[in-house]
């Protein structure tokens, strides 16, 4: 270690440093206010089906038996709830994990292959048509981690199946600098205005409509995390009341 020596350091070294320092310590601010920010809000959305759980089994504990239509209603809601905020807390698992950068591995991996084997399994798992449009049946290959493209495959595809009913397309369009993969459903889009917060945490267009297909608002903030742990880029294009494209571009190259 070098030992600073405060009194050989010019004025002008030494305003650089005090700038920097100041620098520095407005980042570690800023990450703090973050933080802070993030688990105040997780507390906040973990305890809202909390809420309703709670709610509905002291209904359930007042009444019981005696109104069957209630006890419908009740185990539906907590049985909802419960579900979401499993996926809620495995999401944010995901999330903190997210920032361990050592579990990456990038290498050359064909996408139009990964494409078409996800196609199939998860058109059988939704019940749903998934077509595949890939330029030519040759190999599309794009450097990335092969675990992070399909963890953000699948979100797109969970959010095409939540949010609409029809067929599913993805598109694998290759150039000299990225694979694009998109994911385009024909649900019933996002207005332009709220297109650049659904990116954030727990942000969601439709408070009513998400809850009912069960959304935790973390799916794209999520991705967005992986896309740039792995140097993709991600986006959304949506007319409202048509439908949805959501993609991915992945580096041909290794990106510095
Ligand atoms: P979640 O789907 O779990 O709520 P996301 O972060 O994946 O969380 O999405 C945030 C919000 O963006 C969703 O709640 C939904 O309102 C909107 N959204 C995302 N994808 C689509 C889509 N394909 N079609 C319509 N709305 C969407």
């Amino acid at each position: 270690f070098k030992t600073l020596d405060l009194q050989n350091q010019s004025k002008d070294e030494l305003y650089e440093m005090g700038e920097t320092f100041n620098r520095m310590m407005g980042r570690l601010k800023r990450n703090y206010e973050k933080q802070e920010q993030f688990v105040s809000n997780a507390s906040h959305e973990l305890k809202t089906p909390l809420t309703v759980i709670e709610s509905y089994a002291s209904l359930l504990k007042r009444r019981g038996m005696s109104r069957p239509d209630l006890f419908e209603e009740s185990v539906e809601a907590i049985h909802s709830e419960a579900i979401r905020m499993r996926e809620m807390t495995e999401q944010l698992l995901m999330m903190a994990r997210e920032t361990e950068s050592f579990s990456i591995a990038l290498e050359q991996h064909d996408l139009a292959g990964m494409v078409n084997d996800m196609a199939r399994s998860y058109g059988t798992a939704y019940q749903r048509e998934i077509e595949v449009e890939t330029p030519s049946s040759e190999p599309c290959y794009a450097y990335t981690d092969i675990n992070k493209a399909k963890q953000l495959l699948v979100i797109l595809l969970d959010n095409a199946r939540k949010y609409s009913e029809d067929s599913i397309l993805i598109r694998v369009q290759p150039d000299a600098s990225y694979v694009t993969i998109s994911v385009t459903d024909y649900g019933p889009g996002i207005p332009a205005d709220e297109l650049p917060k659904v990116f954030d945490r727990f942000y969601r267009v439709d408070q009513a409509r998400s809850r009912k297909q069960g959304g935790t608002g973390l799916g794209l903030a999520l991705a967005s995390e992986i896309a740039a742990q792995i140097k993709a880029e991600i986006g959304l294009e949506s007319t409202y009341g048509k439908g949805t494209t959501a993609y991915i571009q992945f580096p041909v190259h290794h990106l510095a």
